[in-house]
């Protein structure tokens, strides 16, 4: 990577914060234009929650990270990034696992029914049929959006628990939005037609949902890649210094201020791209917002996200790239499978690393905990499941991820309304993009074409609200949690 060393421009630089999808597309982007940005990464790798994490040469993502888009500008760009032999088509399969049972996932109504039994099945068809004469009365939450639609039986068994598990409070607590933004359209009646629909009318839907693409080494592999580009474009990569303030002046930002084990750098800039949080970035500022914009920002939050991967014996996995774990009697909510996704995930044949997500919030009693009492929880949450002969589990890794999910709460709008409304009057050279850079709960794709937007809003005058991407898409995913 590049050394600060390096910095010295005649004119200040366009700045860009995070070496995630969206401030690497950002920064490419630019490169494009003869521009040479400085991206300033408080870690020591690429690809922000888009990384793989390479352990022992075990390598595995922050969840699964399925390439799939339907916004053609960024699908050309992966491509662009990778050559083609670098991506793998890969067959998605995923399930519930449930009273000790597998449903398919998406949902299949004759896997559903054979699985809940006929008097369950019955039960919750009534209570489908309920919701419709009796609608919830509260469908701005989670719990009544989605109750609405499935009813209230279904809703429990198969929304409840896992939803309640990845944010951490109640699902009347979350707001319809994430539902809508995940689940759009989701209706039981819908679901059944579509299934029993011959496949050709479902083509588009039912292709993604069955396939998706994933470079071979994963989703770190685009971004260090990416980052290869920028440099060979001219552009600097500075690894290691976390942005901690932002001096602003006459309704712009003019020094970056960052800090690595070096001590204090100040950097000049001409515009500031920010994929950094959102919240944090207004606290950034120097001078100091008014109360009640430190106020809506001290009001944002996220949910964290922790792994424990586990080596274990291929054939005792499941062939699942992942499995949604809903029983309430454990604490983990998603086992990926990372042979699943790719063969060149895994460097010892016979053997596959199963990554074991807990949902957590920084600082609390998972998140503290020593990594050797997290992998002996992984392995007896294993066995209480019964999903795994745990004598038969070798090498166990825990990795963190800080700021995982944007926190969809009942004020989470309003609070991103006066932090872009305090920006867009103090500080109208700083432009937030991709997902807690704008605190939307966006994928890849909607992390970078933020950024690429925002590139051509900067070079070509246009005027692009990014604020609109991932607000008025159509989703293809219509009966799927894309990342959930
Ligand atoms: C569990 C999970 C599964 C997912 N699955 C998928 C999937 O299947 N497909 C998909 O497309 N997307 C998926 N996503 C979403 C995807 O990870 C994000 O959309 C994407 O990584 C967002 O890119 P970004 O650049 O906006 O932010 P980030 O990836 O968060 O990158 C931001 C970067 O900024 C850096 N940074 C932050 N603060 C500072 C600072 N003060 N100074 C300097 N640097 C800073 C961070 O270190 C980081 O590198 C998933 C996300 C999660 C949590």
């Amino acid at each position: 990577m590049s050394d600060v060393s390096r910095i010295d421009d005649s004119e200040a630089p366009i700045v860009i914060i995070g070496a995630g999808p969206a401030g690497l597309t950002a920064a490419y982007q630019l490169g494009k234009h003869d521009r040479r940005p400085l991206v300033i990464e408080a870690d020591d790798v690429v690809g922000g929650i888009s990384r793989t994490v390479v352990r022992d040469g075990w390598r595995f993502d922050i969840g699964g990270h399925r390439f799939f888009t339907k916004v053609p500008p960024v699908s050309d760009l992966w491509h662009e990034v990778l050559p083609d032999e670098d991506f793998l088509t890969r067959p998605r399969m995923s399930r519930i696992f449930y009273n000790g049972k597998f449903y398919d996932y998406p949902l299949k109504p004759t896997n559903a029914l054979r699985n809940l039994g006929l008097i369950e099945s019955i039960r919750c068809v009534m209570s489908y049929m309920w919701v419709r004469v009796r609608p919830p009365k509260d469908q701005s939450t989670f719990e009544g959006y989605t109750a609405a639609r499935v009813g209230w039986r279904l809703y429990r068994i198969f929304f409840k628990t896992y939803t309640e598990k990845v944010w951490g409070v109640p699902a009347d607590q979350i707001q319809a939005d994430w539902a809508a933004q995940r689940i759009k359209n989701l209706n039981l009646f819908s679901a059944v037609w579509n299934a029993l629909m011959p496949k050709r009318n479902q083509k588009d839907i039912a292709s993604l949902i069955e396939e998706f693409e994933y470079p071979r080494h994963g989703p770190g592999m685009m971004w260090e890649r990416c980052s290869e580009l920028v440099q060979a474009q001219g552009g600097r990569i500075l690894m290691n210094n976390r942005v901690v303030g932002i001096e602003h002046e006459g309704g712009r930002a003019k020094v970056v201020i960052t800090e690595s084990d070096q001590g204090t750098r100040r950097i000049d800039c001409s515009q500031l791209v920010s994929s950094m949080p959102i919240p944090r970035l207004v606290q950034a500022m120097i001078p100091s917002p008014p109360e009640e914009v430190l106020t809506a920002a001290k009001g944002l939050s996220f949910r964290d996200f922790l792994t424990v991967a586990l080596v274990v014996p291929e054939d005792e996995a499941f062939p699942d790239n992942w499995i949604y774990v809903h029983s309430a009697d454990v604490k983990l909510g998603r086992i990926q499978n990372f042979g699943a996704w790719s063969p060149e995930m895994i460097p010892e044949r016979s053997m596959t690393c199963l990554g074991l997500e807990y949902f957590v919030t920084e600082g609390d009693d998972l998140w503290t905990a020593d990594d050797v009492d997290l992998i002996q929880l992984g392995i007896r949450e294993l066995k209480t499941l019964g999903l795994l002969d745990p004598s038969h589990i070798g090498e166990g890794y825990v990795v963190r991820m800080p700021k995982a999910y944007p926190m969809y709460d009942s004020c989470y709008k309003e609070n991103v309304d006066i932090l872009r409304g305090w920006l867009s009057q103090n500080a109208t050279n700083v432009h937030p993009i991709g997902r807690n850079g704008m605190h939307r709960y966006n994928n890849q794709d909607h992390s970078m074409y933020t950024a690429m937007l925002t590139v051509d809003n900067m070079v070509s005058g246009t005027s692009h609200d990014v604020w609109q991407v991932n607000v008025d898409a159509e989703y293809h995913e219509e009966l799927s949690r894309s990342e959930l």
